[in-house]
């Protein structure tokens, strides 16, 4: 009987396989900008996706033609007018890493080997880039909602000197603040390390949708004459909504004279410390205990890929270390290199992450991931004008970095909401654009982000002009139907 192998019979075939697959991966991103925004799986495709599980293996040519099948149907963020949400657009470079990670399908919870040094790499290199002290540990995570459950994992634990890492709360009430503007991750976190979401105080904002500090500090005060016991306060660096940059400095006084922890969630808009222009916008980031910023948004590394920094690394140790005999540590040997990752979060194995980031970093350098994060607070701005300069729509919130939140007003529609969220569907299934909607002050808004170095002015005089001719084509047929 022959010996079982996952190995290709035929490395021959399965290499020139393997060959047309990058060209088609790389056909992929070389024509990013054209074609539809948004292209939605089709039911054929949908149906096939319910098979039964496969008995028998394909060969490696019917593999590599349902892979490539697959491509054109993603949520469309490599193109050039995906601006929903807060998306990175990838780059072809993340390819030629994500092959070598797979190659040497390295586990980076612990041990000595070469793919444990790469993130510790890019780790002191995030470390720098966010001026936080030496001494400050840091981890690669999936993104941000992870990196937020690990920061404030270690701000409850170091609350108690550890000690509810074995006797767990023990009836404490723990609170937290962050602005009405902050993002669910964090009462997820809350959920998650036993908190309870509603043990997150959500801080009002002021009109420019930043924490208001005043009222964060009554808050405060008011928790602890009722028995309450703070332990954090969240800053949002770049809010999802608006990309509002809370007072850090000013929170950050209050934290120490509060004594409490400074996290601060900088998914997309910590990154903007790379541009010179926008670095002054952060100041008091360097100063938090703990942040949370994303690769594969502003930066583009292909996803997924975040960073956990925390300005003790001792702390961060305390809080998650911990090892049984059979993943001890020696002193040489494979089993060297303590602390390993492991002992910074909560995943034994892990991929390697870090190299795509690596990678990133190398082959652009960071003053041209600066340069492309200006740019598209260059477009936000000039976007905003043409709005404000129009007489169809209102601008729904000051433009502060790189998203734009907009409405159609209509002198004869009631329900503006709904024509609202109309005009953003309608170029989404067109393939025009990809908007994403929100609500702010009670209001929908035509979202428009731009974390996209693909996006040029052209694409915005595009979105703008087909934005106003659906507006008026939808308000014209519901004023006939008397909505
Ligand atoms: C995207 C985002 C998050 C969540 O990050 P993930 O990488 O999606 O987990 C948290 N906060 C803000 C402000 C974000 O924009």
């Amino acid at each position: 009987m022959g010996k079982t192998t996952l190995d290709p019979e035929d490395w021959g075939a399965f290499r020139s396989s393997a060959h047309k697959m990058l060209d088609d991966a790389l056909d992929k991103m070389e024509s990013a900008r054209d074609g539809r925004v948004w292209n939605p799986l089709p039911e054929k495709m949908k149906a096939a996706l319910q098979s039964e599980i496969p008995k028998q293996g394909l060969g490696i040519d019917e593999l590599r033609q349902k892979l490539a099948d697959l491509l054109p149907y993603g949520v469309g963020n490599t193109h050039p007018r995906f601006f929903g949400w807060v998306h990175g657009a990838g780059n072809p470079g993340g390819i030629l890493a994500e092959m070598t990670a797979a190659a040497m399908n390295a586990n980076l919870g612990g041990r000595d080997h070469g793919a444990i040094y790469v993130e510790k790499q890019v780790v002191e290199w995030c470390r720098q880039m966010m001026g936080f002290p030496a001494g400050a540990s840091g981890l690669i995570v999936s993104g941000t909602s992870m990196a937020t459950i690990i920061a404030l994992k270690v701000a409850r634990d170091q609350r108690f000197n550890f000690t509810c890492r074995q006797e767990g709360l023990s009836g404490r009430r723990l609170v937290g603040y962050a602005s009405s503007q902050s993002h669910s991750c964090l009462g997820r976190a809350f959920d998650l390390l036993g908190l309870g979401a509603a043990a997150l105080r959500r801080i009002e904002c002021d009109h420019n949708f930043r924490m208001d500090t005043a009222e964060l500090e009554e808050t405060i005060t008011r928790d602890r004459a009722r028995g309450l016991v703070p332990f954090v306060i969240v800053g949002t660096a770049g809010s999802v909504n608006v990309g509002a940059i809370d007072d850090l400095q000013t929170i950050n006084m209050i934290a120490e004279r509060e004594d409490l922890w400074l996290h601060v969630d900088g998914a997309f808009g910590a990154t903007a410390v790379l541009s010179k222009d926008l670095k002054g916008r952060l100041a008091g980031l360097e100063q938090a205990d703990s942040l949370a910023f994303d690769f594969h948004k502003w930066l583009h590394v292909n996803y997924d890929a975040g960073c956990i920094l925390v300005r003790s690394g001792e702390s961060h140790l305390r809080s998650f270390s911990g090892r049984p005999e059979y993943l001890a540590g020696e002193g040489q040997g494979l089993a060297a290199g303590s602390p390993w990752p492991v002992d910074f979060g909560p995943e034994l194995s892990r991929g390697f992450r870090a190299l795509k980031v690596w990678a990133h970093l190398l082959e652009h350098g960071v003053e041209k991931l600066g340069r492309a994060i200006n740019e598209n607070c260059v477009q936000a701005a000039y976007l905003a004008e043409k709005i404000t300069a129009s007489s169809l729509f209102e601008l729904a919130a000051p433009v502060t970095l790189n998203i734009v939140c907009f409405r159609y007003v209509s002198e004869s529609v009631n329900d503006q909401d709904e024509l609202n969220r109309s005009i953003v569907i309608n170029l989404q299934n067109k393939g025009i654009a990809a908007p994403s909607t929100t609500i702010l002050r009670g209001k929908l808004a035509i979202r428009v982000n731009i974390t996209n170095h693909r996006t040029e002015c052209g694409d915005l005089d595009l979105f703008f002009e087909e934005t106003a001719k659906i507006a008026v084509e939808l308000e014209r047929a519901a004023s006939s139907n008397g909505v």
